[in-house]
């Protein structure tokens, strides 16, 4: 697990960049954090990096986004996700099960009983004076936490 402090949107923009450097297809990334923290943000940051050139929202009424960039990006948003089953209606679980692709999902702490075993958080927590965000970065199971370690020495090389 990793932690660092951005004091901007652009200095998470630019982390978002960063691990859109590095991350490989076949990952689920689980963005964490209240209203407001700077998930999307995030996931924006990350999918332009990923080659996507339209516009990236949050998928509020839909649950789910598909985006073309050098691989496709799945991003769902659960805030408004009231039961469980909703998640095999959307037919979630073909998409996060053995993902082609990277998978992207904000407010995954919702409903954690239902996340892939194996998967990476990105927690995002607002700090007290108004534009700092704490972010960590953990892997969830033991695939990822090569690739954590990798982005950890990126990141601090990039600074
Ligand atoms: P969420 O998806 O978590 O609800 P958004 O990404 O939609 O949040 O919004 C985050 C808001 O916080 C944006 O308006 C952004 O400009 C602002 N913000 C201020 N400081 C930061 C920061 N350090 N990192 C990310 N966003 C920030
Ligand atoms: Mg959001």
């Amino acid at each position: 697990m990793f932690t660092c402090t951005t004091n901007s949107p652009e200095e998470t923009a630019h982390l978002a960049e960063l691990v859109g450097q590095k991350i490989r297809e076949g990952t689920v990334l689980c963005l964490e954090g209240d209203l407001g923290a700077g998930k999307t943000l995030f996931v924006q940051s990350l999918a332009h990096t990923l080659g996507v050139e339209g516009e990236v929202t949050s998928p509020t009424f839909n649950l789910m986004n598909v985006y073309e960039g050098i691989c496709p990006i799945y991003h769902f948003d659960l805030y408004r996700l009231e039961t469980e089953e909703e998640l095999e209606d959307i037919g979630f679980y073909e998409y996060t099960e053995d993902p082609e692709g990277i998978v992207v999902i904000e407010w995954s702490d919702k409903f954690p009983q239902c996340m892939p075993e194996e998967r990476v958080v990105v927690r995002i927590e607002k700090s007290d004076d108004g534009d700092g965000r704490h972010i960590t970065l953990a892997s969830v199971g033991e695939r990822y936490q090569e690739f954590i370690k990798e982005l950890e020495s990126f990141v601090y090389l990039s600074h």
